[in-house]
Parts: C-alpha cells; sequence; structure tokens
C-alpha cells in the first residue's frame, strides 16, 4: 500500500499466474502450456518478419490476421476481434460488454481472471456455484442478470458443456451478452463459433496459447456480431491501438494455416491425456472427465496440497489451488508421454511412502 497509489489501485486482488521458475530439468505441468513446440511454418515465418521493417508498426488493425481467422472459421472479418493474449481481449470484453447495473453471472469454480477483472472494471456479479458434480447447471443461470460469462471446457474442471447446452442458455438469455472462452475447446469439444450468425449476443474467445503451442506470443481473439466488435475495437483504440506486433500477426497466421500440424498435436494431448487418466485411475486417484489439456484430480486418501508439495521436491511442478471448495484437487497439464508418466511413477513412489 502506498499514499501515491489510485484509491482503485488499493482494492485490487490480481491474478496469480501459474509460477515460471528458473530451475533445469523441471517437469512443468502447472500452466497448461502445450508439449510440442509450434507448427516449425509459424517459426519460419517470424524469421522472415524479422528484417527492418521492424522499425515500422504494425497493422493496428491486424486485417491479414483478421482475414485469415475469418476464412478458417467461415465468417467475416468485421466479426473478429484481435488482441494481445486472450487475457487482453478478455479485459476489453469486461469494461466494452459485461459491465451492466445488472450482475455478471459466472460460476464459483472457473477461470480466476473474471472475479480479477469484476474488481478492475468495478463490474457487478454474481457467483453461480457448480453442481455437487463439478458441473456448471443451466438452470441455475435462470436469473436475472446483466451478462454470462463461462469457460467450455471449464477451466481448471476440464468439463465440458455441448453445443446444444450452450444454445439452450443463449436461448434463454437473448437480451444480454453471453461470452463463451474456448481456451481449451481443441481438446475434445466443439467450438460454438457458427453459432454467431443466429445469435447477435454471442461472443467467443479464442486464444492461440494452449492449441496452437504460442504461449509465448501472446495472441487471442474473440468472435462474434459486427456490433459486439465494435464495442472492443473502441475500448482498444483508447488503450493500445499495436496490440499485435509484426513476429505476433506473422507467427499467428502461419499457425492458423497449418492445419495438419494443428491435428496432429492436439490429438497427440488427447491421446495422451487418456493414458495419464488411466494412469491415475491406477493410483486410486478421481479424475474429472477432461476435454482440455490438462486433468483436475484428487485422491480420497491424500492431502492434495502435501501431493504437490511431495511432487516439487522432485522437480516436477503441478497446480494446486488453495481455493476451499477445490483444495483437495490437482490440476495437472498434459505433457509429453514422458513427463507424464514421469508424473505417474513419483505418485506412486509419493503414495506408496
Ligand atoms: C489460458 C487461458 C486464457 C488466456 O490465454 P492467453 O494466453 O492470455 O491467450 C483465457 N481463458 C482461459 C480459460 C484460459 O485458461
Amino acid at each position: 500500500m502506498s499514499r501515491f497509489w489510485s484509491p482503485i489501485v488499493q482494492t485490487l486482488t490480481p491474478y496469480v499466474p501459474g509460477e515460471q521458475p528458473k530451475i533445469t530439468n523441471l517437469i512443468k505441468l502447472n500452466t497448461n502450456e502445450n508439449p510440442f513446440g509450434p507448427s516449425p511454418r509459424v517459426l519460419e515465418a517470424i524469421k522472415a518478419e524479422t528484417a527492418d521493417t521492424l522499425r515500422l508498426y504494425p497493422d493496428p488493425n491486424a486485417d491479414r490476421l483478421k482475414q485469415t481467422i475469418a476464412a478458417y472459421h467461415g465468417i467475416a472479418a468485421n466479426e473478429v476481434f484481435v488482441g494481445n493474449g486472450s487475457d487482453e481481449v478478455l479485459a476489453h470484453v469486461f469494461m466494452a460488454l459485461l459491465n451492466h447495473e445488472k450482475p455478471l453471472l459466472f460460476a464459483d469454480i472457473t477461470y480466476s481472471f473474471y472475479p480479477t477483472y469484476c474488481s478492475l472494471y468495478g463490474v457487478k456479479h454474481r457467483v453461480v456455484p457448480l453442481d455437487e458434480n463439478m458441473r456448471i447447471r443451466l438452470a441455475d443461470y435462470d436469473q436475472e442478470c446483466g451478462a454470462i460469462i463461462i469457460a467450455n471446457p471449464n477451466a481448471p474442471t476440464g468439463i465440458l458443456l455441448s453445443t446444444a447446452e450452450i444454445e439452450l442458455l443463449l436461448q434463454a438469455h437473448p437480451d444480454v451478452v453471453v461470452v463463451v472462452d474456448e481456451a481449451y475447446v481443441d481438446f475434445g469439444g466443439e467450438t460454438v463459433i457458427p453459432l454467431i450468425k443466429r445469435y447477435p449476443n454471442l461472443l467467443v474467445i479464442h486464444t492461440l496459447s494452449k492449441s496452437r503451442s504460442l504461449a509465448g506470443l501472446r495472441v487471442g481473439f474473440a468472435v462474434g456480431h459486427p456490433e459486439l466488435i465494435e464495442a472492443l475495437d473502441r475500448v482498444k483504440n483508447s488503450f493500445n491501438s499495436y496490440p499485435l506486433d509484426r513476429l505476433a500477426i506473422a507467427g499467428s497466421v502461419a499457425a492458423i494455416e497449418d492445419e495438419s500440424y494443428f491435428r496432429r498435436t492436439c490429438q497427440g494431448v488427447i491421446d495422451t491425456r487418456e493414458k495419464l487418466v488411466a494412469g491415475l485411475n491406477l493410483l486410486g486417484f478421481d479424475v474429472l472427465p477432461s476435454a482440455a489439456n490438462f486433468i483436475f484430480a484428487r485422491h480420497p486418501q491424500h492431502d492434495a496440497a502435501t501431493l504437490a508439495a511431495n511432487l516439487r521436491a522432485k522437480a516436477i511442478l503441478v497446480r494446486h489451488f488453495k481455493q476451499e471448495r477445490i483444495n483437495q484437487y490437482l490440476r495437472i497439464s498434459i505433457g509429453t508421454d514422458a513427463e507424464c508418466e514421469a508424473l505417474v511413477d513419483a505418485l506412486q513412489q509419493i503414495i506408496a511412502q
């Protein structure tokens, strides 16, 4: 606390990202990064862009990237907004579209940036508890609200709602914006982007950090009716006109164009996930059904914080959340086959002690 701080800063509880320690030979399964590197075509495109032209500002509208995303999803470029990671896109969404007289609804257990943005932008909100199976129960959203945001698959549970269920939610709330954060949808879900044609209140958020292996490049986007996109552009152009640099635009265009690499690596993550779940089940873990590149697991006889600490002592990082309802779970990112096997071996030793 400092007397020089703005009053709002004194009230903030910032988001805490998973740690990025500088330890060598670490098995890092704590921040949902992709174990596969980005497509080789991405690296070539970034190298080609590393030229004298870096002295020039990038295209403030990143038109090439918007056109690439639009062509990929069969929509128009004016239905796309791009930003410096989907966290930045989400920040603009909270300010431009989710701040109303009536409260924004989101789950008690979901991406923890949502409450953080509420405090930053003063967004009234009401938390809707997941049911006893850690699922979103749509009937619980049948209440007056100013907007809704859900992560699908949800984080950190990994549990997926079907497109039919999202459509029911949209039909029940035609007069408020419904945001669906699909950060993990490529690992077992189906995007609801095609629904934007019929639901002008639907905004879908994607990131290139997870399924496109580009967490370090910082690119995310939102897709929806041009009126929603215009609101985001108004905020962006009052904040930072050049959110995506030249390297990010070149690299993300190449990533979206390399469909075969994308499919192969997503399938690789899914295959490893299924093996990891089987291994953990054999050790007695309960694992929630995951459609993401992580799993959420607990052991009925072993305290999760202790397990996480014991893994850390073996140079394996997983994510543990202190929040009461989930403090007996571990969120484990899907690494390579070898990393996941090392994790199962380590857990077996820890549990046997
Ligand atoms: C990782 C993640 C994001 C943010 O990704 P960026 O790296 O900022 O693009 C957004 N939403 C959810 C649910 C996530 O897990």
